[in-house]
């Protein structure tokens, strides 16, 4: 499984991730960045859990020793059963951390394909059209228009392609380089995919086009693009968390929420973890160890990470996650849109 064959949402492939077969034996979650310092890795395995087995350390060793030569981020899913080992390459830079439990730890993997949206470019002027697509960390042409038409045509052509690519190629935003009255002109003629996907535009001649440079444009219209969004939607979310219309903010209201199965749309905070608790007889999570379970007054046992537990509940009972960065919680850990009716 790689991130070019699927383009799949970070939600879809976590979901994935953790619905493969059921893990007997500890599962190692490392996220790194290439090139990164084995020993160092292996060490921080170590930390993440002291009396892991040899076999299953080792497993992590061979998996760190048949890494690709390229850069970027990584994240690695190691156990000692045969058959469970996955490398994923996820781009930009990734911070190195290490869990160890019994299912996939999916955080940094949400955080990462968040951040890093599929996209595509179309750099165009009345006589040439050029697009290309984001794939992992390249921009890969995917289209060349030659102006035969008229003006219009050449433009309705392009708007068209852009439509295909937001529909069959999974990808999320568009970007357009041209001159300012063109590029409002297709704006104009985007079918309604594509231009739901528009994510800005910027100043370039499609007879230079540079795909490296072309590339570090149009990631920063994308990211500036995708942090407004988050922006508006932490904020839409808190405002609705207040006035008490079908969302709630804080880590109670939220593993509430997440215990009834009432969660639509999870937003949570990228980084560490947040310890909390779990019962182990309804499976309720809780934001502490308390003395028995207020749902079934089962035992309640500590969890390393609770924001974690809510997470893979949400995504599992068909939930989206949105990991965010924390300041637009405004410290509240996490905030959540309930399901309607
Ligand atoms: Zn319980």
């Amino acid at each position: 499984m790689s991130f070019k064959e699927v383009a799949m949402t970070g939600s879809e492939l976590a979901r994935q991730l953790l619905s493969e077969e059921p893990i007997t034996s500890p599962i190692v979650s490392l996220y790194f960045t290439v090139p990164a310092d084995p020993d160092q890795l292996v060490g921080l395995v170590r930390q993440a859990c002291p009396d892991l087995d040899h076999a299953t350390l080792d497993g992590v060793r061979g998996a760190l020793e048949d890494l690709p030569g390229t850069r970027g981020g990584v994240a690695l899913f190691v156990s000692r059963a045969p058959g469970l080992r996955r490398r994923l390459p996820l781009p930009g830079y990734l911070a190195e951390s290490a869990h160890v439990g019994m299912r996939p730890y999916v955080r940094p993997l949400l955080a990462a394909l968040h951040r890093s949206v599929p996209y595509c470019v179309a750099v165009f002027d009345e006589a040439r059209a050029w697009i290309g697509v984001r794939r992992e960390d390249r921009l890969v042409e995917s289209a060349v228009v030659t102006g035969e038409e008229t003006h219009a045509g050449h433009l309705r052509r392009i708007a068209d392609l852009l439509e295909d690519a937001v529909g069959k190629d999974g990808v999320e935003a568009v970007v357009l380089g041209g001159r300012a009255d063109d590029v409002t002109r297709l704006i104009a003629l985007l079918p309604t995919l594509a231009r739901r996907a528009f994510s800005g535009h910027m100043v370039v001649e499609p007879s230079a086009v540079n795909p490296v440079k072309l590339r570090r444009l149009a990631d920063e219209v994308v990211a500036r693009w995708r942090a407004s969004a988050d922006e508006k939607l932490a904020a839409a979310v808190l405002d609705e968390a207040a006035a008490g219309t079908y969302s709630v903010e804080g880590l109670p209201s939220c593993l509430a929420a997440v215990n009834s199965r009432s969660v639509h749309q999870l937003l949570v905070e990228e980084g560490p973890d947040v310890p909390g608790a779990a019962c182990e007889g309804c499976a309720a999570l809780l934001p502490d160890v308390w003395p028995g379970c207020p749902t079934c007054g089962g035992r309640v046992h500590p969890v390393p990470d609770v924001l974690e537990e809510a997470v893979v509940a949400v995504l599992r009972g068909g939930g989206e996650v949105v990991p965010l960065p924390p300041y637009l919680l405004e410290g509240v850990h996490a905030a959540a849109r309930l399901r309607r009716g």
